[in-house]
Order: structure tokens, then C-alpha cells, then sequence
């Protein structure tokens, strides 16, 4: 599987949540969108990312067969595995946005 700075990984949006004190990171793979759930915002640290997809799909990252949102909330498995080295990548190419 490549790595996480070989996908196109396009920000889309980063929305401080003040509910649980993290950001929620919105990103898109090839047209396929995720939702990135982070921790603590002065030094944030992964808690999750799930699928976001307009419609029913199949992941080209995890395999997994995904519903639309949000029936289709689930975790992804491949960004699951890399959670540290994705927000690592958020934190170093956006960091205007955290
Ligand atoms: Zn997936």
C-alpha cells in the first residue's frame, strides 16, 4: 500500500469542536471523503477516521464496501493503521488551519 504522502489527499475543511476539545478534520482521496476525529487542540493527538461518502462505494484504501453518509460511518481501516502519520501530514502542509 503506498504511503500516506504518496495519496492526492485534498483538506477540505478543519472545524475546531469545542464539544470534546479536538478538530475534525474533512479530507478527500481520489474524490472519496473521510472524516478525521482528533483530540486536544493545543497538541492534538488521532482518536479516528471515517468514511463520509456521498454514496454507496467501495473504499480504494481499505476494500471495505461503504454506504452513504451517515449510515456508512464507519472506520477506515487503512487510515486507522496510519492515524499518526496522516495528522502529522495535516499538521506540516496545513498549518495555517490548526
Ligand atoms: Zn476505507
Amino acid at each position: 500500500m503506498e504511503s500516506i504522502h504518496e495519496l492526492h489527499l485534498e483538506l477540505i475543511d478543519v472545524f475546531k469542536n469545542d464539544g470534546f476539545n479536538g478538530y475534525e478534520i474533512v479530507f478527500s482521496v481520489q474524490g472519496q471523503r473521510f472524516c478525521f476525529l482528533t483530540g486536544n487542540t493545543k497538541h492534538p493527538f488521532p482518536l479516528n477516521v471515517k468514511h463520509q461518502f456521498a454514496e454507496k462505494d467501495i473504499c480504494r484504501l481499505c476494500g471495505k464496501n461503504i454506504y452513504a453518509a451517515p449510515i456508512g460511518h464507519q472506520l477506515c481501516a487503512y487510515f486507522q493503521r496510519n492515524m499518526r502519520e496522516l495528522l502529522q501530514y495535516f499538521l506540516t502542509t496545513h498549518k495555517d488551519r490548526f
